[in-house]
């Protein structure tokens, strides 16, 4: 195939670098140059969105960036950019053991990409970017970094102070997401808790949600990251009111005993977090409470686990992940904890976790065989056609599927009936 201007961005780690990814892919096309995302066609430049969160993450990051090296050499061709999170983290050390890899650019740095390549940075396309992967959702990033100093996370050291995009900003990118076919919107942060109060001075996401609510073909806005102290309460009121906003509330606590939550330096204690949660029930009964917890952390004895292991059977939360402590460096846990528990231990205890969540889970969905659900239709699967409802995200949770009576298009809305369930899914016909 003949060379061209052609450049290949491949993600890796979350939903926050698909949209650095795709903002820079805006930039780019705007360049004149051909963007594509994760393309097996050739190409003249091959960029790499590494992730450095936490140990699997970093390996994925590095063996692809061995396999692209590898392949861009064999066949003399193309140059390879390697940028994000990883890069952030570990530049010189990266820099060092792979010299076949071209350029490298740490995180929030489009427009030196951009200036590498000799073009332009054009500060009038910040709102716009490639929408790739389904057009019927899209995340809108609304803060970078975080303020908070969990002793176990990376990621203010690799994305810096928490900062927040102005609202007319991300206002503009909505409605041009609105404008080419997305219906929900997943609001994501490391923190969305804090949005505002760094350039407005004070909690801004009420009002940010209320503004995005009036765009009218968006139906669903979704929430991710809502940090368990200072949560805004008025986004319960909100969702009591507004079907637009998912009745879906994704809040990591990360654990529930105290001894284990002073040495995560979190800023909520195990009461707090207790009563916070209750509250969220009371006030929205349906909600689906997603959280994320950690097991293995410094200092987590086998009654801290326990404690866990029991809240979350009493909690029944909705959806759960549980990941093994993992000793990242330069956190404040690597530089004043030992990594005292064997990994047999952190996996025994993530299995536990996992075990008793499916067990919930199940039961959970048992108790929604014969309700209707509005849902929406991501993408069609041999004889069915695959949706979520409102209580549950793209790319994390579970999924319907539906048996329908004719083509659906994807990004289409429909009320299905669910007719059967399982601990990871749901089954429906559409009604
Ligand atoms: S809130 Fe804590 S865990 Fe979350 S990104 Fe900030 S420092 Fe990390």
């Amino acid at each position: 195939m003949k060379k061209s201007n052609r450049v290949n961005i491949i993600t890796l780690g979350c939903s926050k670098n698909t949209v650095d990814s795709q903002k820079l892919m805006r930039q780019l096309e705007a360049g004149g140059y051909q963007v594509a995302a994760e393309s097996a066609d050739m190409a003249d430049i091959v960029i790499i969105n590494t992730c450095g969160f936490i140990h699997d993450a970093k390996e994925e990051s590095i063996e692809t960036i061995i396999r692209h090296a590898g392949e861009i050499k064999k066949e003399g061709r193309g140059r390879l950019f390697v940028m994000g999170c990883l890069v952030e983290r570990y530049r010189r050390e990266l820099m060092e053991s792979l010299p076949e890899v071209d350029q490298w650019f740490g995180v929030n740095r489009p427009q030196e990409i951009i200036t590498h390549l000799g073009l332009a940075y054009r500060n009038e396309l910040t709102g716009e970017r490639v929408v790739t992967g389904p057009k019927h959702y899209a995340y809108l990033k609304v803060s970078e970094g975080c303020d908070r100093t969990c002793a176990f996370c990376a990621i203010p050291d690799i994305r810096g102070r928490y900062t927040s995009i102005p609202m007319e900003v991300l206002l503009e990118e909505a409605l041009f997401l609105a404008a080419r076919g997305v219906k929900e919107l997943i609001l994501i942060a490391q923190d969305l808790t804090l949005y505002g109060t760094d350039i407005y001075g004070r909690q801004m996401l009420p009002e940010l949600i209320r503004k995005l609510t009036a765009i009218e073909s968006i139906e669903w806005i979704r929430l991710h990251y809502l940090y368990p102290s200072g949560f805004p309460m008025e986004i319960l009121e909100m969702m009591q009111d507004n079907p637009k906003i998912c009745r879906y509330i994704d809040i990591p606590i990360q654990h529930i005993s105290d001894n284990v939550l002073r040495r995560m330096r979190r800023e909520h204690d195990s009461a707090g977090t207790r009563r916070l949660l209750g509250e969220i029930r009371r006030m929205v009964p349906d909600a689906a409470v997603r959280t994320t917890v950690i097991a293995g952390h410094p200092g987590e004895t086998e009654d801290d686990f326990r404690e866990l292991l029991e809240f979350i059977g009493e909690y029944r939360f909705d959806r759960l992940g549980a990941f093994s402590y993992s000793h990242e460096d330069n956190t404040y846990a690597f530089l004043n904890y030992s990594d005292e528990i064997p990994e047999r231990t952190k996996q025994k205890r993530v299995s536990q976790i996992m075990a008793l969540q499916q067990q919930i889970s199940a039961a959970g969905n048992a108790t929604l065989e014969g309700k209707v659900m509005k849902v929406i239709v991501d993408r069609r699967e041999g004889l069915f056609h695959i949706g979520r409802s409102q209580y549950d995200s793209p790319e994390v949770d579970q999924e319907i599927l539906i048996r329908s009576r004719g083509d659906i298009k994807p990004g289409a809305f429909v009320d299905v009936k669910i007719t059967g369930s399982t601990e990871f899914d749901l089954y429906a016909e559409e009604v």
